[in-house]
């Protein structure tokens, strides 16, 4: 190639201090569907350094490396770059060239990370690598490293309040953790499983100062995360989640009654069918339903007693969450317990009797107005991520993607 031409070529593609020496076209069916360019290092560029930034005094070694950049036209482009090791006054050993344009053990351009990057977040992984013709790992690779370096390390950032939540990865097979600052709506790690032991590590990767500005935690009612709580922040608060309370209550005693007196009517009758058709109609928020089955629930509420109580504690449990002054708070709850225990309906007894080893965890709730309401939404955008990156199991990458969905607000 011309001296003129090289310089040109330089200039418009920016490969910083190299100029191109040689450039090959890979045709098919006369279309150019690879250029290849060699590089050669310009002798009068200013080494630096990649350990400490600062000016080295010269070269120690080169050794050759085909990079990917950013398509010329339709054609991929491949780079081969004599990269340099350079002595510096400043590190022990030789220290790889610090390039404007290339990161140290990358397989692509800078600039084609950052364009793959951005796809990346509106695309699923394997289209990203089949739109610029990369495979699948490096597109991965250079996304993850790019979140990992957005990210940092966990840090809680001054928040003060906090929710612990499970979600399922793969239905029932697999389940991971995530802690959120219920205040600025961020989430602050996700990690494996929901053990006691996934808990533990959560407090264990903060500092100890961090750990004592925890104020309250909202949770599941769940004897080993509070176990763990309690062990690295003995001062929070434990809080129950409304939502994980009102739940359980649906399967454990709502639906156990309508099952039982479903079977306790006679079959074939049209009745027992309404019965055992009604599960979503019992357990699904008044709010939401239409007039008409608004009409329907009233019907059969109005035939069955014990429908009738369960379901109306069910909306007095709700209410327990409403209070602001821990002393009423105190009083709602041990008035609810009194009520449920004296209803004679085993499934409703058997819950209180569970609940009353768990009411501090509701009253809390009238100082610490916490609920995982606030992140809402979470299991919709993880099912859209593990979907965005289909077929490939690397939780770590996963769990990065689900932090930079939940960024918070300022
Ligand atoms: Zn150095």
């Amino acid at each position: 190639m011309p001296e003129a031409d090289s310089k040109a070529t330089t200039a418009l593609f920016g490969w910083d201090g190299y100029s191109v020496d040689w450039v090959e076209r890979v045709e098919r069916l006369g279309t150019v569907q690879w250029v290849r360019v060699r590089l050669a290092p310009d002798p009068e560029r200013v080494l630096r350094c990649s350990g400490c930034g600062g000016t080295a005094t010269g070269v120690h070694d080169v050794a050759h490396r085909w990079v990917r950049d950013l398509p010329i036209f339709e054609a991929n482009v491949l780079v081969r770059v004599p990269r340099c090791r350079v002595i510096c006054p400043r590190c022990p050993g030789p220290k790889l060239e610090e390039l404007a344009w290339l990161d140290r053990y990358s397989r692509m351009t800078r600039r084609l990370a950052q364009n793959v990057i951005r796809l990346c977040y509106v695309l699923p992984i394997q289209q990203v690598a089949d739109y610029y013709g990369l495979s699948w790992g490096s597109v991965k690779a250079a996304h993850k490293a790019h979140l990992h370096q957005e990210l940092g390390p966990v840090s809680l950032q001054g928040a003060r309040l906090l929710l612990l939540d499970e979600f399922s990865i793969q239905k029932g097979h697999r389940y991971a953790t995530v802690v959120a600052d219920a205040e600025r709506r961020r989430v602050l790690w996700v990690g494996r499983d929901r053990s006691r032991a996934t808990v533990r590590s959560f407090f264990r990767s903060l500092r100890a100062k961090e750990r004592r500005q925890i104020r309250a935690v909202g949770i599941d009612m769940n004897a080993a995360f509070e176990l763990e709580i309690q062990r690295f922040c003995p001062q929070a608060a434990i809080v129950y989640d409304l939502f994980h309370v009102v739940a359980k209550y649906g399967r454990s005693v709502i639906d156990r009654v309508r099952i039982d007196e479903t079977a306790r009517v006679e079959a074939g009758s049209p009745h027992r069918k309404v019965l055992s058709q009604s599960k979503w109609l019992l357990l699904r928020n008044r709010s939401n339903l239409t007039p008409e089955h608004e009409v329907q629930l009233e019907e059969l509420l109005a035939v069955n007693q014990n429908l009738m109580t369960v379901y109306v504690l069910n909306e007095d449990l709700k209410q327990l969450w409403r209070h602001t002054d821990t002393k009423q708070a105190q009083t709602a709850v041990a008035a609810w317990i009194r009520r449920a225990q004296a209803s004679g309906i085993p499934a409703l007894q058997r819950f209180a009797r569970n609940l009353m080893t768990y009411v501090h965890g509701i009253v809390a709730h009238a100082r610490w107005q916490l609920n995982t309401s606030v992140l809402e939404g979470i299991n919709n955008k993880i099912k859209v991520i593990k979907r965005m990156a289909y077929g490939y199991r690397d939780d770590e990458y996963f769990f990065l993607r689900i932090r930079a969905a939940f960024p918070g607000i300022r």
